[in-house]
């Protein structure tokens, strides 16, 4: 067996409320994520890549395998940007600064993002990434995929999988995404965007 465990969540089942409840976080993360790292656990004996990180399976497997794998980083990336009370409510800084440069402002990368998020069809990821000198990239990734695939680090997402939202918002997926912005713990993604450039 694999040696991959699931995620502790940095916050209280509720503390999300209303944006994402309690009775989605609790099978989002209890359901959703541990049935990706129980089946990857799986199907990683006699792999050949049980001592490998979540990174290099998902950019070197295929298959069952790295689906797997990229659910859990996606999800770990996701469930890892949120907190129920952010000490602000958008970035400062550097990546202000780059987002400003790239977007034109903070409310055009906002609308973009969530446009992006709003249209991908079917199942999937939108993603905020850096590359290594600090250019920002917004890409939509369907099922599994992460831009770590693009040599890009991953720096927010948003899930667009029914999962997700479907309890709390049913089909409104454009009114999920417009709420997810005031759970965003932007000092966590800065700590990303940091990384990015190391
Ligand atoms: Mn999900």
């Amino acid at each position: 067996m694999g040696n991959f465990t699931l995620m502790a969540l940095p916050y209280e089942m509720d503390a999300l409320e209303p944006v994402i409840s309690k009775r989605t976080l609790e099978f989002h993360h209890g359901k959703h994520l541990a049935a990706y790292v129980n089946n990857l656990n799986g199907l990683l004996e006699g792999s050949g890549m049980e001592e490998a990180s979540l990174e290099e399976i998902v950019c070197k497997s295929s298959g069952g395998i790295q689906n797997n794998a990229g659910q859990i980083l996606n999800h770990e990336l996701y469930f890892g940007q949120f907190c129920g009370k952010p000490s602000k409510s958008e970035p400062t800084g550097s990546l202000a600064d780059a987002i400003a440069k790239t977007f034109g402002s903070f409310d055009a990368f906002k609308e973009d993002f969530q446009k992006k998020g709003a249209t991908l069809f079917g199942s999937g990821w939108v993603w905020l990434s850096a590359d290594r000198a600090g250019g920002l990239f917004i890409t939509q990734e369907t099922n599994a995929a992460n831009p770590v695939q693009k040599g890009l680090t991953p720096l927010l997402t948003f899930d667009v999988w029914e999962h997700a939202y479907y309890l709390d918002y049913q089909n409104r997926r454009p009114d999920h995404l417009a709420a997810l912005w005031s759970i965003v713990n932007w000092e966590e993604i800065e700590l990303r965007f940091g990384k990015a450039r190391m």
